[in-house]
């Protein structure tokens, strides 16, 4: 039997046996929520019980190390290390989950519990991203089963964080550079084009979360009294958000209206297979002249994430002092990420919306060019891994 077919016999054994399922639902039923206080103390749980334990037993070495930024969750890295001379493969996990929303889970349904029900199990970060590292790491421990050793070196980064912005990831990386240099950088946290087949990112977006507020005086005032007086703050966000896109969602800031749709990329996107999401897509949304890959993977896009004025739940006849949205710029390369913000600032103030102030709430990332693979990494190719999986997996640039 070759290497390939004696780690997939130990991965089935593994899936078949339960032990997979029975991995899974412990990782589950920690609270991680990056969102909210009360998941803070399983935050630090998670990855000294739950993660540690199974690096360990597979011969890593871990660290714990907290976070540059003020309060921010821990961060571990493992390695293992079998020679300097063989490359170095780093991989990511995160094992924070977004909020539990109890009350919105259907009947039988419950987050920090994973229910099996048909060919499907649920469970609140179960498919983001408690799966996907469990799986990588026992993959990586099927290989170490079937030869003794992996034949590479292997390093992992797990934070918890992600569904918060990843605060103080991007410090952290670049204070220990060392510690995570590697030849290649393979991690699994999005979603598949088409479930029945694996999609391989090259590159990834970037993205920005920010509040858009309008905040004129304490309280509320009396609408019989100071209507037509007094500004009404939530009229000023409603323009200026009306302001950054057009009534079809198209972006009208020139700052970020992408410049890296290049005919090499609409040609690779053009290949891509239908996106199975399962949802019906609005065609009448978005950049009008893209198709939906190019909308998607290849253009920027801005979402009003949340927004509140006064007391949605019982509306007082009074002008409310302030209004705020929570927004969000996802982006392409070639937008630039610093500039985001003093874009918006510049934009408002052309349209005559100085009112509106705009507050960073959460951290940015930077996209990334799409990777080719050279090479020594050939055996990332499409050919290999169709061996491998018995399917052809779908390539996306970002
Ligand atoms: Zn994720």
């Amino acid at each position: 039997m070759t290497l390939h077919n004696i780690a997939r016999a130990h991965i089935e054994t593994y899936f078949d046996s339960g032990d997979f399922q029975r991995d899974l639902a412990t990782l589950v039923s920690r609270p991680t929520e990056s969102q909210d206080a009360r998941g803070k103390p399983h935050l630090h749980a998670y990855l000294h019980d739950d993660m540690a334990p199974m690096l360990e037993a597979m011969g890593f070495t871990c660290q714990f190390h907290d976070n540059p930024a003020p309060d921010g969750p821990p961060i571990l890295t493992a390695e293992r290390i079998e020679d300097a001379a063989l490359p170095t493969v780093l991989s990511y996990g995160h094992g924070d989950v977004v909020r539990a929303q109890e009350d919105q889970w259907r009947e039988g349904l419950t987050p920090f519990e994973l229910i099996e029900e048909g060919d499907r199990l649920y469970g609140r970060g179960a498919a983001d991203n408690k799966v996907q590292h469990l799986i990588n790491l026992r993959a990586m421990g099927a290989v170490i089963k079937a030869q003794g050793r992996l034949g590479f070196n292997a390093k992992v980064i797990i934070e918890m964080g992600e569904e918060a912005g990843s605060p103080g990831l991007k410090e952290f990386c670049a204070a220990n550079s060392e510690l995570l240099k590697a030849d290649v950088f393979i991690a699994s946290d999005g979603p598949r084009l088409r479930p029945a087949a694996p999609t391989i990112f090259t590159g990834s977006r970037g993205g920005t979360s920010f509040d858009l507020e309008v905040n004129l005086r304490e309280g509320a005032n009396h609408s019989g009294n100071f209507g037509g007086l007094l500004a009404d703050p939530a009229m000023i966000l409603s323009h200026a958000l009306a302001s950054i896109t057009d009534a079809k969602g198209q972006i009208r800031i020139p700052e970020w209206r992408p410049t890296s749709l290049t005919p090499r990329i609409r040609e690779v996107l053009a290949s891509l297979p239908a996106h199975d999401t399962g949802i019906d897509l609005d065609a009448d949304w978005g950049e009008q002249d893209l198709t939906p890959a190019e909308r998607v993977f290849g253009w920027n896009s801005f979402a009003i994430l949340a927004m509140s004025a006064g007391v949605p739940a019982a509306p007082l006849n009074a002008i409310a002092g302030s209004a705020r949205a929570t927004c969000q710029l996802r982006f392409v390369v070639g937008t630039e990420v610093d500039d985001v913000l003093p874009a918006l600032r510049r934009h408002l103030d052309r349209e005559g919306l100085a009112r509106s102030r705009s507050l960073n709430t959460a951290a940015t990332a930077s996209p990334r060019h799409g990777w080719t693979p050279t090479t020594r990494w050939s055996a990332l190719r499409p050919p290999r891994l169709k061996k491998a999986w018995g399917s052809p997996p779908t390539s996306c640039p970002t």
